[in-house]
């Protein structure tokens, strides 16, 4: 297709969890792979709604996950302005040429007598339209009034890039509000325009907006003007599968995420894979090849479900992707206070035995706080360790005293730490499990560890044998 120009319009109400942002990036793909254009457009007409900060927010949220658009509230483009509450007069100018046709018109009832019409048609068991209360002589608009479509009920069938074929019975097609009382215009009205004169070719959205569609139908016959490709992108579901994901679900804002240390192309990767794939089991992707590989056909229609122990898997396998130095800068705000002390020749070493344990970059804080520091002798360690726990203290003094001889003689070549502490079984025949675990916590004084051979290696002969004197002390 030519000229793809697709946009995200989101309307600032703070929060931006995974669902929202992902039907940002597969409008972004679609523009991206066509070499087309990606726009933001704020849709700030609901002032109730809105919230302070929340354009800055949703700005710093596309720019940090790299989806950055061309066109914009704050860089401008061909099109501007691209904040809804600035284009009022355009929506006035709209609404007019409907009035003119006689396809507006407004509406004199007050929301009491429009709460009468609804009870009435509730008492008769029928679907409330406004329409069968339409007004015979409505006054002229002034603007202090609702404006109305006045709408002509027909059944459509239309393509959706996601759904199919899809199609309604004029019942979905009614007479709704394009202007409030307030001036602003309606979401169902006012994006009709802006998509219009901003050219955009596909509208993906939401499914909220899915039973509107005939009723959006209707107001692009009245203004002769073609509607953009339709694509209804599936909800995305809390990890029950039952209801629409929320806050309480534990889905962060996607930020908070960033701010956790997940990287961005992570949580591209992952919001992708909520509700498409490209049939085959390939589950990482880089974001070039979501580029290449994203199509709307092959986004599932059913809904996706949130499981964030996915996200935190997906995050381990791009953290594993990246090379040291790539690594390196993206951990440099996550290290500990202590850590400061240290060279980057160290810290890179840490990382080094690191990479395949981390899940997410703030996790560094406490999985590194004694390759920096010594840290208190923890007893509970011990005797949380049902194996150790079971073993006499002089006994295992005794170990911790020959594996601190033999490895006082060590060159401390990762090699030489093997082959003794390999020796150190043979000779104790105890198994990894005790007395390793018993080296491990000596050493670092903290539940997990990277390997212990390597552990030992980076630590070094001072760091490790004075930590086994501590401990054995402590015994
Ligand atoms: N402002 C609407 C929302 O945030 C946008 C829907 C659309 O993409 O057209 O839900």
């Amino acid at each position: 297709m030519d000229n793809v120009r697709t946009r995200f319009a989101p309307s600032p109400t703070g929060y931006m969890h995974v669902g929202g942002v992902r039907t940002a990036l597969f409008a972004w793909l679609v523009a991206k792979q066509a070499n087309g254009k990606f726009i933001l457009r704020i849709e700030d007409t609901d002032t109730e709604r809105h919230t302070e900060g929340s354009e800055e927010h949703i700005v710093q949220t596309l720019k940090t996950l790299g989806l950055n658009y061309d066109e914009g509230p704050d860089i401008g483009g061909n099109f501007s302005p691209y904040r809804q509450s600035e284009r009022l007069a355009i929506y006035k100018e709209w609404a007019n040429k409907l009035v003119e046709k006689g396809r507006a018109y407004a509406d004199p009832y007050t929301p009491q007598e429009v709460e009468g019409f609804r009870n009435k048609a509730k008492e008769e068991k029928k679907p409330f339209l406004f329409r069968d209360y339409r007004p015979e002589n409505p006054p002229r608009w002034d603007g202090t009034q609702p404006l109305r479509f006045r709408c002509e009920p027909k059944d459509y069938s239309w393509h959706d890039e996601i759904i199919g074929e899809l199609s309604a019975t004029k019942e979905a097609v009614d007479d709704f509000i394009l202007i409030k009382s307030d001036g602003y215009p309606t979401y169902n009205f006012a994006h009709i325009v802006d998509d219009y004169l901003m050219q955009i070719s596909h509208i993906i959205r939401a499914q909220e907006f899915l039973a509107s569609i005939p009723r959006y139908l209707n107001l692009y016959e009245a203004f002769s003007i073609e509607h953009p490709a339709f694509a209804t992108v599936p909800f995305v579901l809390g990890p029950d599968g039952k209801k629409k994901l929320s806050k309480r679900d534990g889905a962060k804002d996607v930020l908070e995420y960033i701010t956790e240390g997940y990287l961005p192309e992570a949580l591209i990767n992952f919001m992708a894979s909520l509700g498409w794939n490209d049939g085959t089991t390939q589950e990482i992707y880089d974001i070039s090849e979501l580029i290449a590989k994203f199509k709307l056909s092959d986004v599932q229609k059913s809904p996706a479900k949130f499981d964030d122990k996915r996200l935190i898997w997906m995050n381990g396998a791009h953290i594993r992707r990246l090379d040291l130095d790539e690594l390196y800068k993206k951990v440099e705000g996550f290290w500990p206070e202590a850590s400061k002390a240290y060279d980057e020749s160290y810290k890179k070493k840490v990382l080094t035995i690191l990479k395949d344990r981390l899940k997410y970059l703030s996790e560094l804080k406490s999985l590194t706080g004694f390759f920096f520091e010594d840290l208190r002798v923890k007893p509970e360690l011990i005797s949380q360790d049902k194996k150790l726990d079971a073993i006499d203290n002089k006994q295992l003094q005794e170990w911790l005293l020959t594996a601190r001889q033999s490895l006082e003689q060590s060159d401390f070549s990762l090699e030489d730490i093997t082959k003794r502490l390999n020796n150190l079984l043979a000779q104790t025949k105890q198994q990894p499990a005790i007395l390793f675990s018993l080296i491990r916590i000596a050493i670092t004084q903290a539940p997990s560890s990277p390997g212990l051979f390597e552990t030992i290696e980076v630590l070094g002969k001072d760091r490790v044998l004075k930590r086994i004197d501590l401990q054995i002390a402590k015994l």
